[in-house]
C-alpha cells in the first residue's frame, strides 16, 4: 500500500512542489489549502492530486480534516506542516492580532496536525513529519517578530516531538528555506528584494522544487535514522 501524506498549503508555492515531490516518491497526497479554491482547483487539475480545504490554525478542523483524509485515502503516515502566512510590520505597528494569527497559523497548525496524526502514526509504529521553519526563525528579520517567533518555535517543537516519536519509528525534522520564489517572496518590495538577493551567496531565490526535494529525502522509507534535524536550504545565506 502507498505511504499517505498530507502536505499543508499543498497547493501552492512550496507546497504544491512538496505535493508533487510526495506523488513521484510513489506516495497517495492530500494537499490541504485555507481557502483559495481557484488555485486549489486548478492544481488538482494540473496534478491529479486531491485538495482538501481547512484552517491548520483551528484545532477541531485539523482533526475533521484528518479524519476526512483517512477516510478518503486511508491512515495518514506522513505530515509536512507547510501552511504559512506574513503579517508584518514593526513592533510599533504590529497588532496583537497579527502575532496571533500568524503565531496560531504557523506554530499552532503544527501542534494542531501533530495531535491529529501523531497517535496513529505512533500505534502503526512508522511516521514522518516535516516541519517547513524559516531562516527569518534562525536568524530573526526586521518587522517580523511574530513569523521569526513561529518560525523559531517550530524548531523547538521539531526536537521535542521527535524524542517522543523516535522510539516508535516516528520521525520528526525541519526545514529552513531561505527566500524561495513564490508569491509569498513576490509580495516584498523590489528594492528591499535586491537586497536580498545580494546577501545569498548563491546570487539568486531558491526554487520550490530545492526545498521538495529534502522533504521527499527526509520522508523516504530509509530516513528512520534522520530525526530531530533541521536542514538549513538557503544558498549559503545563513550557516546555522
Ligand atoms: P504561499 O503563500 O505561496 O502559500 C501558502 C500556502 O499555505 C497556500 O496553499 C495557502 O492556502 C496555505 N495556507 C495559509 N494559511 C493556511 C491555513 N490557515 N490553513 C491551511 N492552509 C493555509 O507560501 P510559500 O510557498 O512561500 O511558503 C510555504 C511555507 O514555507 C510557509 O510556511 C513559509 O513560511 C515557508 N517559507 C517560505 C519562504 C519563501 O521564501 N517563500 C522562506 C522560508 C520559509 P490558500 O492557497 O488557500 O491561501
Amino acid at each position: 500500500m502507498a505511504r499517505v501524506a498530507i502536505v499543508t498549503g499543498g497547493t501552492r508555492g512550496i507546497g504544491e512542489a512538496i505535493s508533487l515531490a510526495l506523488k513521484e516518491a510513489g506516495m497517495t497526497v492530500a494537499a490541504n489549502y485555507a481557502g483559495n479554491e481557484e488555485k486549489a482547483k486548478a492544481f488538482t487539475e494540473r496534478t491529479g492530486i486531491a485538495a482538501f480545504r481547512w484552517d491548520v490554525s483551528d484545532y477541531d478542523a485539523c482533526q475533521q480534516g484528518v479524519a476526512e483524509v483517512e477516510a478518503a485515502l486511508g491512515p495518514v503516515d506522513v505530515v509536512i506542516n507547510n501552511a504559512g502566512i506574513t503579517r508584518d510590520g514593526t513592533i510599533l505597528k504590529m497588532t496583537a492580532q497579527m502575532w496571533d494569527e500568524v503565531i496560531r497559523t504557523n506554530l499552532g497548525g503544527c501542534f494542531n496536525m501533530a495531535k491529529a496524526a501523531f497517535p496513529g502514526m505512533r500505534e502503526r509504529k512508522w511516521g514522518r513529519i516535516v516541519n517547513i521553519g524559516s531562516i527569518n526563525g534562525q536568524a530573526g528579520q526586521y518587522g517580523q517578530v511574530n513569523y521569526a517567533a513561529a518560525k523559531s518555535g517550530i524548531h523547538g517543537f521539531t526536537k521535542a516531538l521527535a524524542q517522543e516519536g523516535a522510539r516508535f519509528g516516528v520521525t520528526v525534522n525541519a526545514i529552513a528555506p531561505g527566500y524561495i520564489d513564490t508569491e509569498m517572496v513576490a509580495a516584498v518590495p523590489a528594492d528591499v528584494l535586491e537586497k536580498i538577493v545580494a546577501k545569498i551567496p548563491v546570487g539568486r531565490l531558491g526554487q520550490a522544487h530545492e526545498i521538495a526535494r529534502a522533504v521527499a529525502f527526509l520522508c523516504a522509507e530509509d530516513g528512520g535514522f534522520i530525526t530531530g534535524s533541521t536542514l538549513s536550504i538557503n544558498g549559503g545565506q545563513h550557516m546555522y
